[in-house]
């Protein structure tokens, strides 16, 4: 297999390994890395999957994109960790099916993009004499699944950054108790003065002594293991429809993806898939009010505007950073984004009616980020005269189990909801963390910590 190496989307970079784009996070031009090569992977794979291993579908897919960084076996047991909890297909409609990526240790699809790249990095690190730190701003969710994906890990250094007062207990819960080699500060200010430090961080000449790398999704460790789980649903939905069909009809049905979007990394890694050989007929990007790329792909400008706060909070970003790579995978051609790619934008209110129609149609409970999801898909169906049927079945991604939304999901359906094990462990700790409210003491911090 010849290996795939890693260039930076801005050229300006030399071209590297996966091992030393993960170590680095960003390209030194500060562009984010892209590999020089998208592997194909055989039709007669998609058509062997229902019987493969999740594991084993992972080893297929991702060994090209590691090849010569991390040998076959480093690279299953790293899988094993990622890939050691379910994503079931849920249905919530005929041929319409919420795509559950929540029963990770954190309860939101980030755990198996954090674990996959924590469980690389101790690969990376091993016998290695300075250790790595981990600089990673939250708006919520990324800082829970990184602190619990590098928990423990030997060698590896967390810190958290995230805004006070904008992300929920829970998720505050998540990040503060866990102790060990995680540490969380406190910003006064919003997710962007979080980002803005972090960013800082990687241009100081001062601190350029320390071994530094983000765990954002601009990391490739990061983003594109999350390609998995588009592939482990298809593999259930072709479970459902070869019992179905008991038949041998060659053609392959080819749903169509509603991801809620925010950074775009997930949708990206589902197109990534796509490219690989992943049978899909549409994707559809769903934003909330923060609507950059609806507002693109209808006139062609990229413009964003300032962030607005929402009840989808994870999804408030106005200047996705991997939609670069997205166009990359088009080629840099609008009208081909367009043919593959719907994007809809939807208002807290929407949002809310959805989950309140949804749960009274079906029962199901959607969070907020997952309602937006299925908007997506019900705005495609209409715009794109898409009919969903056995063969074009219609999936959203559920990002987020409802609970880490609890008081939203609470008032919008007038239910209580049960506390799983996940949440309630982190209930009981004790919340640690150091506040900070300007670039000169987190440098200062670094310096003094590590
Ligand atoms: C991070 C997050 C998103 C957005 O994912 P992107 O990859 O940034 O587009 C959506 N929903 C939830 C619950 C999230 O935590």
């Amino acid at each position: 297999m010849s290996s795939i190496e890693y260039r930076s989307l801005s050229g300006q970079s030399p071209q590297t390994d996966f091992r030393t784009a993960v170590l680095r996070g960003l390209a030194p031009d500060k562009s984010l890395y892209f590999p020089t090569e998208i592997p194909k992977i055989s039709a007669d794979f998609w058509k062997a999957l229902p019987g493969l291993s999740p594991v084993e579908i992972g080893l297929e897919l991702m060994a090209p994109l590691v090849a010569g960084s991390l040998e076959n076996s480093a690279l299953q047991q790293i899988l094993n960790d990622t890939l050691s909890f379910d994503f079931p297909l849920v249905a919530v409609g005929e041929h319409c099916y919420s795509l559950e990526l929540f029963h990770g240790p954190t309860m939101a699809f980030k755990d198996v993009g954090a674990r996959f790249m924590a469980g690389c990095l101790e690969e990376f690190n091993r016998g290695a004499q300075k250790k790595t730190t981990v600089l990673v701003a939250t708006s919520g969710d990324t800082g829970g699944a990184v602190a619990r994906g590098f928990l423990g890990v030997e060698g590896v250094e967390v810190v958290i950054l995230y805004p006070r007062d904008k992300v929920s207990d829970i998720q505050e819960r998540q990040l503060t108790t866990l102790g060990k080699n995680i540490k969380a500060l406190r910003v006064e200010g919003d997710f962007d003065a979080c980002q803005h430090m972090v960013k800082e961080v990687f241009l100081d000449p001062e601190l350029s002594a320390l071994t530094l790398t983000s765990a954002n999704s601009i990391n490739v460790a990061r983003w594109m293991p999350q390609l998995l789980y588009y592939v482990l649903a298809y593999r259930s939905y072709l479970k459902m429809y070869n019992k179905s069909q008991a038949n041998s009809r060659n053609e392959l049905p080819e749903p169509v993806f509603s991801v809620p979007s925010g950074n775009f990394g997930n949708i990206c890694a589902g197109i990534l898939a796509h490219k690989m050989g992943l049978p899909a007929a549409h994707f559809v990007a769903a934003t909330n009010s923060n609507d950059t790329v609806p507002r693109y792909l209808a006139t062609g400008k990229y413009v964003p505007h300032k962030t607005q706060p929402t009840i989808s909070n994870a999804m408030d970003v106005s200047d996705p950073s991997n939609w670069v790579r997205i166009n990359e995978l088009f080629h840099g051609d609008l009208e081909a984004v367009r043919e593959k790619i719907s994007a809809f934008r939807f208002t807290d209110a929407q949002t809310r009616q959805a989950m309140q129609e949804v749960a009274k149609a079906s029962g199901y409970i959607c969070d907020p980020h997952g309602a937006v999801g299925f908007l997506g898909l019900q705005a495609a169906l209409k715009a794109k005269e898409i009919t969903l049927t056995a063969s074009t079945p219609g999936i959203f991604l559920e990002t987020a189990h409802p609970i880490k939304f609890r008081p939203e999901v609470e008032k919008t359906l007038g239910i209580n909801l049960e506390i799983p094990p996940q949440i309630s462990a982190v209930m009981k700790g004790k919340k640690e963390f150091d506040s900070i409210d300007t670039y000169g003491q987190l440098r200062e911090f670094l310096l003094t910590s590590s």
